[in-house]
């Protein structure tokens, strides 16, 4: 394990106060092919484009492929070299939909759909600067 992937576990168990987990609004922009957005009862908002979003994917296929990859949630794939360079769309999905109270899930154009995404997740993952500053303080010393 390395010292990066121990500071993802150690902020993965850091425990939430429930109103940073409950999503007051939700906007998923869609046609607009933005992302989406996040207002948090805590009065956070968080935002994720769908391609990060997609380098996200909860699932196990994708959290395995990830692993094996070495790469963090949202990085994208390593663009490959010996490949000819193809036009790759950004990802989108094609419908989104809420999974009982706690999650959203995505069906992507590229057929993908497995993956369930938390409210606790995505917060968790939160993309906005004040929440990386937060994420690299605590992983540089409070256990
Ligand atoms: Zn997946
Ligand atoms: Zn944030």
């Amino acid at each position: 394990m390395t010292r990066e992937q121990q500071e993802q576990e150690a902020e993965v168990h850091r425990p939430l106060p429930r109103i940073a987990i409950t999503p007051h609004k939700v906007r998923v922009l869609i046609t607009e092919g933005k992302g989406l957005e996040i207002d948090w009862e805590d009065g956070h908002r968080s935002a994720w484009s769908f391609a990060l979003l997609r380098d996200a994917c909860p699932c196990a296929t994708c959290v395995d492929e990830r692993k094996k990859e070495g790469r963090s949630i949202g990085e994208s794939k390593p663009k490959s070299a010996d490949l000819l360079p193809m036009y790759k769309p950004p990802a989108r999905p094609a419908s989104a939909q809420a999974v009982g109270r706690y999650a959203i899930q995505f069906v992507w154009l590229d057929g993908h759909s497995g993956g369930i995404y938390s409210w606790e997740y995505l917060r968790r993952n939160c993309q906005c600067s004040e929440c990386k500053l937060v994420a690299l303080e605590s992983a540089g010393g409070i256990q």
